[in-house]
């Protein structure tokens, strides 16, 4: 299995390889030469496997260059009940990514069960251990440099604390996150951990960090590696959940099934897009966006118009105040028949801050047959789908789930399940969840007093180089 970039202009790599990195070195995404494919023989087999089995069995079809038995106590390692304990009542942690069924046909899939309570520790904690492994292989060392505009920060906080090898500079926009989400970051004391604010929006953290990795000779002087959405390993752990959520809510392979995606970078759904392309019988993906809404133009209108970070939203779900979605060049790449010289025509024109319409040239009429569709929703309607769903169904859900939920109940239909994912649990947000409901709501108990712990960051100025300077004087 070798990866390839979406670009064209990069050397096909193995996995280890790109796992390290960020974008191949022609500014492309990495993707498999070919998608694995299970039969429907293959999905018999992995019907009512545990989340372990089942991430081996995905996996191992994506990763050819870690001996077996390695891979599988890797995945044994990270996908334990006492990591993912919090469950609600009804749900067993065992799952690790449980659904809770609100009515017949509508189901939430939690999988923000882990230790910073949103969807992206599922990834992130296997992205731990395979860093680990696969430094202590290599004999070599990395310095992490993310972006984030909450979650994906203390995702990898936490699970790249303590490993050996690792650094983790963190980029996030200051005084932008909620005050939780803060309090989470910037309370580790970790050795290798750095919390920079950066005096910006998340879109600015989200360029210095493109601008640092595309100065080659600085990353490769320094070990800068990325742990951001873009990472491939990240949206292959993604597409395991899929298959657990298909199977958890069917009983029979020839059944299909929707997911709504609360999204901002593309790199939940797009790992939902790669468990289509491997077999998994999905009927809809449905893109849900919150005000930030340049996914949505896209999917009904075939225009991609990525705005500036001046044109960005601060938004009561924050985590998808994103308007440029980075991993929305893979599924591009696979839409346009893999023609990467078609890619780095579009993609000039977005890194020269322009737009592009595959409406004209007759490609997107093609969206329709990968099953996505969309919608967006406001601060309002987050509000009314919060209430509604605590009074109709006494669950309280978070505001990036509410916006999954709102679209999810617009594109759904009669006979296919919806299976909403919960990106967050509602604890990370608790302002916005006394706003909806007038109550505070419940948190984990291991993190009561989480805003009173110290607190350990640096300020910064947006800029590039002020970023690479902190590096250099930190390592
Ligand atoms: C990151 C995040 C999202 C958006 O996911 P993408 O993969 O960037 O599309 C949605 N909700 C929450 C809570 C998140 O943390």
């Amino acid at each position: 299995m070798k990866y390839i970039s979406t670009r064209g202009q990069a050397p096909a790599l193995s996995f280890s390889d790109i796992l390290l990195g960020g974008l191949a070195p022609d500014g492309g995404l990495y993707l498999p030469e070919q998608y694995p494919h299970f039969t429907d023989e293959d999905l018999a087999a992995m019907r009512g496997m545990h989340y372990r089995d089942l991430a081996y069995t995905i996996l191992s079809r994506l990763v050819d260059d870690i001996p077996p038995a390695d891979l599988r106590a890797i995945v044994d390692k990270t996908y334990r009940a006492d990591v993912y304990a919090y469950a609600r009542p009804g749900q067993n942690a065992e799952d690790i990514t449980p659904t809770l069924k609100l009515e017949e046909g509508l189901y939430l899939l939690s999988l923000s069960n882990g230790p910073t309570l949103a969807f992206k520790d599922i990834a992130m904690q296997l992205l731990g251990n395979l860093f680990e492994y696969v430094l202590a292989q290599k004999g070599e060392i990395t310095n992490i440099l993310g972006a984030t505009s909450g979650d994906t920060g203390s995702a990898a906080e936490y699970a790249m604390r303590g490993k050996k090898g690792v650094k983790v500079f963190m980029l996030s926009p200051h005084k932008k996150m909620s005050r939780f989400q803060t309090a989470q970051m910037f309370s580790l004391q970790d050795d290798n951990i750095f919390n920079i604010a950066v005096k910006g929006v998340f879109d600015d953290c989200q360029d210095i960090v493109k601008a640092v990795s595309n100065d080659h000779a600085f990353k490769a002087k320094y070990k800068i590696g990325a742990v951001n959405s873009i990472n491939w390993a990240r949206v292959a752990a993604q597409v395991v959940y899929y298959f657990k959520g298909y199977f958890a809510v069917t009983t029979d392979n020839a059944q299909k099934v929707s997911f709504s995606v609360p999204s901002g970078n593309f790199g939940n759904v797009c790992a939902g897009h790669i468990a289509r392309m491997m077999g998994l019988p999905i009927a809809k993906l449905v893109v849900a966006t919150n005000e930030n809404d340049v996914l949505d133009e896209f999917f009904k209108t075939g225009v991609y118009r990525p705005r500036g970070s001046a044109n960005t939203y601060h938004t009561s779900s924050p985590s998808m105040d994103i308007s440029k979605a980075s991993n929305f060049e893979r599924f591009v790449f696979d839409l346009v028949g893999r023609d990467a010289a078609k890619v780095r025509e579009l993609w000039n024109k977005v890194d020269a801050g322009g737009s592009f319409d595959l409406k004209a040239d007759g490609w997107f009429d093609k969206v329709a047959d990968y099953g996505f569709v969309s919608g967006s929703s406001n601060h309002a309607n987050r509000m009314q789908t919060i209430k509604a769903t605590h009074e109709r169904y006494g669950v309280t859900i978070d505001t990036h789930t509410a916006d999954g939920l709102k679209v999810a109940l617009e594109k759904r239909e009669a006979g296919i399940p919806m299976l909403v994912l919960e990106t967050a649990l509602p604890a990370k947000f608790e302002d916005a969840i006394v706003e909806a409901l007038g109550q505070k709501p419940e948190r984990p108990p291991s993190l009561e007093g989480l805003e009173a712990l110290p607190q350990h960051f640096d300020v910064v100025h947006s800029s590039a180089d002020a970023i690479k300077q902190f590096i250099v004087d930190h390592i």
